[in-house]
């Protein structure tokens, strides 16, 4: 049964945990106190704790409340805004990209094992050609990947296999990266927070951090409550509700939305997606969509170009899934939810510090499942005083957009509707 406390959506309906930890109530201390508990925070907060820290994890509302509760659960390589780190830093940004590139997937994978997190983790994730054109960049990229020696995961699939894997005639081909794949997300997220506290983090949910101080004696306020830590980790897509000047401007919100179907038979499900592959199309404004533990099509996608969230999720998702798949038209949307994704406008995470002892990460640009993770640990590690990945996330050139407060919404459509026109040229 949905837990009242979360968005109704598929994931909710099926977590397998109900856990609910306490409101903050009065002082408490700690080596670390983190923001946010989505997985950047939890992934941080764990990470900390299996390092010896004592670390306090606030959320505003429930664990795994947000983007993280919520995605299309697609475990994707690398990161977003790859280029741009090359470009801006060299050799030392493509040796970090190679680096990095399954770091997520392997963190994640550690915690199913360590801990025992049923999350329905299955591999193959595959890319698909939404025009002819996307085919050529695919086969330079994976070729440029095979030298990078991650071959061995990669396939590209030409045209005419296509209905070997996918029973749809709407992609000009793809690649397939059996190294990355899918999950559900909420589950993980809620079994990395039972691992932290198994570990002794103290959580707390219904605990919104209302103003913090980073200096010679950090502190973190709630509404009844106060941390004391000697770090303060900003942990994931909060969306400067403190104010910090630092961080103004440099993540916009952007609405993004999933169906679930009923569960498919076996005979529908092999017209489908046989493989079971997890997919994202090539556009920008792009389509994902994979099939649940329990066969339903999660389908996701954005649905409009104003930026403000549709009344009918379902009305108008249905329609982009059957016309993929015409032969789900019969079958019934049992689920329609949306969550907020954070654009930063190079689409590359934003990981740095504010001040000597105050952290943050976030803006993960829509491909956060596993970069959350990576984040989490560049981080860890500074706060554990090895550097050298986090110096170079910190040597990024971000672009802030003034007024993203009052501006940002318009901004936002108009980009989404740019990127919509030219996905279609
Ligand atoms: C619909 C959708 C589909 C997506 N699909 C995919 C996908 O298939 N693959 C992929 O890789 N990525 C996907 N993403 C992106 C991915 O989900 C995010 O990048 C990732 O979950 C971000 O995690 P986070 O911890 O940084 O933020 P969140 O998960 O949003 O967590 C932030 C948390 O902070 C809490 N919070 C906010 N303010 C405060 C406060 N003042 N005090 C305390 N807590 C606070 C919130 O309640 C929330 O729980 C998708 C996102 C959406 C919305």
């Amino acid at each position: 049964m949905t837990d009242p406390d979360y968005i109704r959506s598929y994931y909710a309906a099926t977590a397998n945990d109900q856990t609910r930890y306490p409101a903050l109530e009065g002082t408490v201390k700690a080596d670390v106190c983190v923001i946010g508990g989505g997985f950047s925070g939890v992934a941080t907060a764990l990470t900390l704790a299996e390092r010896g820290r004592s670390v306090v994890l606030l959320e505003a509302k429930r664990i795994g409340w947000g983007a993280s509760g919520r995605n299309g659960g697609q475990m994707i390589g690398g990161i977003s805004g790859e280029a741009t780190i090359k470009q801006q830093l060299g050799e030392a940004g493509a040796k970090l990209v190679r680096d990095i590139r399954y770091r997520g997937h392997e963190i994640i994978e550690g915690r199913i094992a360590k801990y025992g997190i049923a999350c329905d983790l299955k591999y193959g994730w595959m890319e698909v050609a939404a025009r002819p054109r996307h085919m050529n960049h695919m086969r330079d990229y994976v070729e440029d990947r095979i030298k990078d020696g991650d071959g061995g995961g990669l396939e590209i699939v030409e045209a005419d296999a296509m209905p070997s894997v996918l029973g749809t005639t709407s992609y000009y081909g793809g690649y397939i990266d059996r190294r990355s794949g899918h999950l559900h997300p909420l589950n993980l997220c809620r079994g990395e927070a039972n691992a932290a506290a198994s570990l002794g983090v103290k959580i707390f949910e219904n605990s919104p951090a209302i103003n913090l101080s980073g200096g010679a004696k950090p502190w973190v306020q709630t509404d009844r409550g106060r941390v004391e830590a000697q770090t303060i980790v900003i942990g994931g897509e909060i969306f400067n509700r403190f104010g910090q000047r630092g961080l103004k401007g440099l993540m916009l919100p952007a609405g993004s939305y999933i169906i679930a179907t009923e569960p498919l038979t076996g005979a529908e499900t092999a017209t489908v997606d046989p493989q079971n592959l997890a997919v994202a199309d090539s556009n920008i404004v792009l389509d994902y969509y994979r099939m649940s533990a329990d066969r339903r099509m999660l389908f996701g996608g954005r649905c409009n170009y104003t930026n403000r969230d549709p009344p009918d999720i379902a009305a108008v998702m249905r329609p982009r899934m059957v016309e993929v798949f015409p032969q789900l038209k019969d079958v019934r949307v049992e689920f329609a939810w949306g969550g907020t994704i954070a654009i930063v406008v190079n689409r590359v995470p934003a990981i740095g510090r504010l001040q000597p002892n105050l952290y943050y990460l976030q803006g993960y640009s829509g491909h956060g499942v596993n970069a959350t993770h990576i984040a989490a640990e560049i981080v860890s590690d500074a706060i554990c005083g090895q550097t050298e990945q986090f110096d170079l996330f910190e040597r990024i050139k971000h672009v802030r957009l003034p007024l993203s407060e009052v501006a940002g919404n318009y901004v936002l459509a108009l980009g989404m509707l740019y990127y919509r026109i030219r996905d279609l040229l």
